[in-house]
């Protein structure tokens, strides 16, 4: 059987420090916002290469606080309609509404999957006030287009960067997280840079905002008892934050393995009934999940039980298609719902030995 991603492998790497983390923990007992989530927040944003860094509880609050941060600074206003991926996990949908703003479904790119800004560009008018680009997968979104798009057009980008730690672009050789006006990522167990429990982070070399984050993620205090304004408890955890500061150490390497895992499988897998992802070859990608599209799932799949490989599909469902979003399931979106029909995820993780990969290989050439 070789598993999907198997994180007690990925984690028991690090056991010892863990172990030594949860013991100082429990002798500073400074559980909230303590000195783990400061050198997270500092290391984070040296390793992505902003200004700033703030904990959040995790991706989606990181998301929704960025938007809530630009209506406190009165950059958007209820109301305004923000650009969305078709195709993408729903927290980012989500943050949208949460944030009591309009969501704008756009069409991926079919062989990136990612939005591109020629597609972006048709559908800006006078109430689209910001893009949300995903760097889906792991691969940076159309960064340089979109960048130009939105200095042209007087535009807010935020990144959903929750699958693509480390990505770097091929533009201006800048990181995930500082592509933008600011960055949500989520430190989810099985994301590239995972916690052990929920987490999250917003990079930013915006300091105003900066300032309402922090505010915001702390019931709206920097003083304790004392509100200024309306917020919400979405802190980073700070024994996650210790976690994470053991395990950002590593991501390099990780994300390295990842990518080579991908190269082997792109040059191995020999098979017309598989459609392999575009890749090309450098670091701007980090390989969350290796998705390849089939035209007959079904069948793949048995083949792939039969063989003992486990998969994942990401996504089986477009968002517009959710019985929670059922006002949006008017919308045309023909290519991200093929998407959704076709695509298949194989496993890749930084602790996949070689044999592994190669029996993956051996058993999708033979389907
Ligand atoms: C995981 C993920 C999120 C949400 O992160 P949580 O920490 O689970 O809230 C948001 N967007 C994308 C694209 C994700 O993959």
């Amino acid at each position: 059987m070789i598993k999907f991603l198997d994180l007690q492998k990925i984690n028991n790497r690090f056991r010892e420090e863990f172990q030594t983390a949860f013991s100082k923990s429990l002798d500073d007992a400074h559980f909230i916002l303590g000195d783990n989530v400061t050198k997270f927040e500092n290391e984070f944003a040296k390793y992505c290469g902003t200004d700033y860094c703030v904990g959040t509880a995790n991706g989606l609050d990181a998301l929704t606080l960025i938007l809530k941060g630009y209506i406190q600074l009165g950059k958007l206003k209820k109301g305004d309609k923000v650009i969305v991926p078709a195709n993408t996990f729903i927290a980012t949908i989500l943050s949208v509404l949460h944030a009591e703003l309009v969501p704008v479904f756009i069409e991926p790119d079919p062989k990136t999957y990612n939005i591109s800004a020629k597609t972006v560009e048709s559908y800006l008018g006078k109430d689209v006030k910001a893009i949300i680009m995903v760097h889906l997968y792991g691969q940076l979104a159309d960064t340089k287009g979109l960048m130009e798009l939105v200095s042209n057009n007087n535009l807010l980008l935020i990144e959903d960067a929750a699958q693509a730690h480390g990505a770097i672009s091929n533009y201006k050789n800048l990181k995930a997280g500082n592509l933008s006006n600011a960055a949500a990522f989520s430190f989810y167990p099985s994301k590239n840079l995972g916690a052990l429990g929920d987490g999250g982070a917003v990079t930013t070399n915006d300091k105003e905002l900066v300032e309402v984050l922090s505010l915001l993620r702390n019931y709206g205090s920097k003083e304790k008892y004392k509100n200024e304004i309306v917020g919400y408890n979405s802190r980073l955890d700070d024994l996650q934050a210790a976690f994470l500061n053991i395990k950002l150490k590593m991501l390099n390497k990780d994300n390295e393995r990842r990518r080579e895992i991908a190269k082997t499988y792109l040059k191995g897998i020999k098979n017309s009934k598989l459609k392999l992802p575009l890749y090309d070859g450098s670091e701007n990608h980090v390989f969350y999940a290796f998705v390849i599209e089939v035209e007959a799932r079904d069948k793949f799949i048995e083949h792939l039980n039969q063989n003992g490989i486990e998969y994942l599909i990401h996504y089986p469902i477009p968002p517009h298609k959710q019985y929670a979003f059922h006002r949006f399931s008017h919308l045309n979106l023909p290519i991200s719902e093929k998407i959704h029909k076709r695509i298949i995820s194989l496993p890749i993780s930084p602790i996949m030995t070689n044999t592994e990969v190669d029996t993956v290989i051996k058993v999708l050439n033979s389907y």
